[in-house]
């Protein structure tokens, strides 16, 4: 096994075909700069799905797990540890929160707030009180509960009976909500943006119709801040330039900076309803991912990173304005801070793998949100002299589909 070559191939021959990786093998990065097998040289606007918050390899990330692996590794929750009770102190601090639970990855963080949501129902309202709200085109995982909250059915049919009493009305539309909601209404889930729908804003004035419904029906609202959390829109968590303050608030992808961990805060008076036994994971809260993660925290909960976002943010629109001008194929640019997504017009509706695989092509891996959107994440401090270079890369990319 020792000289075995590892291929794309063996890809195919050893892995569960659940997922087509890109044809090179990524085997170093550093900052928004990505290296492959052949030592080929990428920029990295994917982030790895908006994780790698801090880029690659950053140095007070890599200090944080060095320290910390020679430290402690893992004890289990029979036993808490310094760097989780540092985080949740942290996290708790700068956050509507009063309490956090760690786990491992977005879907089981939200996985426990639904769970939490239907415990909090039962236990203050009665057991009629179970039906959960969530909206069409948006992600929240895929374990069998948060997919089956998540609204492409697509994802959540074929294995068998669903969890129960889980419906789905449209984004953006406060009538729909209304017209479904009733005090048996248990939670509201919504992503502050949704990402894997396609990078879709919520309208202000929608967020607070629906935290004035949540109130009316004692339900609890909870964010999915999984993708936008974490300065990703620019603010700490994106419900802080909403003027609305969730229930329950979810968290991973960047929370870490690219080691695995997710993070649900609630208030004192919800988390109760998790006693000893009633949830729980065995790495969930691991000295490890927690060293790092705060690490990330502290880095990115501050003036200069969150302020550098918005004017990334600038960078970036102005840079594909200035290709749209010459190539014509947005219709429009849109998402908040290092969130951003350029929506293919008619003329080029449902190409945006095309896209990904030309920009792949130049050396610069981007993202897509659905079948019409180019979807970029980079790191949250990607430097602008990267962003000018993958702006070069991606207008060739453009240059090549639209020329055909
Ligand atoms: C990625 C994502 C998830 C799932 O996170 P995993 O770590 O893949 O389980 C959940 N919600 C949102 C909004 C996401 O973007």
């Amino acid at each position: 096994m020792t000289n075995m070559a590892v291929t794309r191939e063996l890809f195919d021959q050893v892995m569960v075909p659940n997922y087509a990786p890109a044809e090179m093998i990524p085997v170093r990065g550093l900052g928004a700069r990505v290296w492959d097998q052949q030592h080929r040289e990428y920029v990295d606007f994917a982030g790895g799905i908006a994780v790698s918050c801090l880029g690659h390899c950053h140095p007070v990330l890599v200090g944080a797990l060095k320290e910390q692996s020679e430290k402690l590794w893992h004890v289990s929750n029979v036993l808490t540890n310094e760097p989780a009770l540092r985080l949740a102190s942290k996290m708790v601090e700068a956050t509507f929160a009063e309490k956090a639970y760690f786990c491992n990855s977005g879907a089981e963080a939200n996985e426990a707030a639904f769970k939490l949501a239907r415990r909090y129902a039962l236990e203050h309202f009665g057991a009629e009180k179970t039906q959960i709200i969530a909206f069409n085109q948006g992600f929240h995982g895929r374990t069998f509960f948060t997919v089956t909250v998540g609204g492409q059915a697509a994802y959540s049919d074929g294995f068998g009976p669903k969890p129960a009493d889980i419906d789905h009305v449209d984004y953006n539309d406060i009538a729909a909500l209304k017209a479904i909601m009733s005090d048996k209404t248990c939670a509201v889930v919504m992503e502050p943006l949704q990402g894997e729908g396609g990078i879709i804003s919520p309208e202000l004035d929608y967020v607070k119709a629906v935290r004035e419904l949540c109130d009316q029906h004692n339900a609890l609202l909870i964010f999915d801040e999984v993708q936008t959390g974490v300065g990703r829109t620019g603010a700490l968590y994106a419900y802080m330039n909403l003027g609305v303050t969730p229930d329950i608030l979810t968290s991973a992808k960047s929370l870490g900076g690219g080691f695995p961990i997710g993070a649900m805060l609630t208030t004192s008076v919800i988390a109760a309803s998790l006693k000893p036994g009633t949830h729980g994971s065995t790495y969930g809260g691991n000295p490890l991912a927690c060293a790092v993660a705060e690490a990330a925290f502290d880095a990115v909960n501050t003036d200069a990173v969150l302020n550098g976002v918005k004017e990334r943010e600038g960078w970036y629109r102005e840079g594909l304005a200035a290709i749209n001008a010459k190539y014509h194929c947005f219709a429009e640019v849109r998402g908040k801070g290092l969130l951003l997504g350029c929506v293919l017009n008619e003329e080029f509706k449902g190409r945006a793998k095309e896209f990904l695989n030309a920009a792949m092509a130049e050396q610069l891996m981007v993202l897509i949100a659905g079948a019409n959107v180019v979807r970029f994440a980079p790191s949250l401090v990607i430097s602008k002299e990267d962003i000018t270079e993958g702006l070069a890369r991606f207008e060739r990319a453009v240059a090549k589909i639209v020329n055909g």
